[in-house]
């Protein structure tokens, strides 16, 4: 069974993360992202960015 693991704790320093959403006006893409308040450290959560216009 697959589910999406998302880790609480920053694999680089082990600071708190917290769930973040990052958006490029460019390509007007948005996805979510885990970001450590310790060291912000980004990591994707998801694997495919989502239009902004999708709503
Ligand atoms: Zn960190």
């Amino acid at each position: 069974m697959k589910s999406l693991h998302v880790d609480h704790v920053c694999e680089k320093c082990h600071g708190t993360l917290v769930l973040d959403r990052e958006v490029d006006l460019l390509i007007g893409m948005t996805w979510c992202v885990s970001l450590c308040i310790n060291c912000g450290r980004r990591t994707k959560v998801e694997k495919e960015p989502k239009p902004m216009t999708a709503s």
